[in-house]
């Protein structure tokens, strides 16, 4: 395992998924590379469609150790059911929360009495007082190594995937001294859009990214619409530097 160590800003990168040894460790060094501080990528993914590409589960647990070894960065990797849990600690430096399960209250406080760090995103439909609340599932457990990942929220508006709600970094700030990480990547749905509202998301007080990269985007199983490719990424970082 990994010491989690915290400089602002905290930038979480690598790609949606996990899909083969090539991909992965590609990624992970070219972020390492540009300055990430850790490597995310799912093993188990929650798909809408129960037909799209599931995740490669364990063996891409197995893959983002091998990752870890390489480049030293930490991991983060999403565990979608209670059940997991204790594999997915064996393996994750930080256990992501998805929107989708922001809400689980029996997952949230299993995941937080593993004591790791916990990325807790936002769902696409909860408030901020919901959020906080689900939040409070994780302190409950005496684990107070929680980032808010904001992601965008459901709203009328169609041309982006989901609507970044960036008034919530200074609002979260009044409120909370957890950390809050803003992800542009689900929040856009559009890899052009994503450098700019990174840039607008640390202007407003982000502690930190997580940003989708993959080394082919097009070739990507899922999420390569909003992937950035190593390139953007790396100019991405040189920008905020
Ligand atoms: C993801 O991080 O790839 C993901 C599925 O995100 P979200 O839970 O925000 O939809
Ligand atoms: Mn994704």
């Amino acid at each position: 395992m990994q010491q989690v160590t915290f400089k602002i800003p905290f930038v979480i990168a690598g790609p949606c998924a996990v899909e083969s040894e090539d991909q992965l460790l590609t990624t992970a060094r070219a972020v390492a590379k540009a300055g990430a501080q850790a490597l995310r990528g799912g093993a188990y993914k929650p798909r809408t469609d129960p037909r799209s590409f599931q995740g490669l589960g364990e063996k891409g647990l197995k893959l983002l150790a091998l990752a870890r070894k390489e480049t030293g960065l930490p991991v983060v990797t999403e565990v979608l059911d209670t059940r997991d849990v204790p594999l997915i600690a064996e393996y994750a430096d930080i256990i992501q929360i998805g929107s989708r399960s922001s809400q689980n209250y029996p997952l949230l406080k299993e995941a937080a009495r593993t004591q790791k760090p916990i990325l807790l995103k936002r769902g696409m439909a909860m408030t901020v007082e919901e959020w906080l609340l689900s939040a409070e599932y994780l302190l409950q457990e005496g684990n107070d190594r929680i980032f808010l990942c904001e992601r965008g929220i459901r709203t009328f508006e169609s041309a982006t995937r989901h609507t970044l709600d960036l008034a919530v970094v200074p609002l979260l700030k009044r409120k909370t001294n957890l950390k809050i990480i803003v992800d542009p990547s689900h929040g856009t749905g559009d890899a052009a859009l994503v450098p700019a509202m990174a840039k607008a998301a640390l202007a407003a007080g982000a502690d930190g990214l997580m940003i989708e990269v993959h080394p082919h985007p097009a070739k990507a199983l899922s999420d390569g619409k909003q992937s950035l490719d190593i390139p953007a990424f790396t100019k991405l970082m040189a920008d905020i530097r």
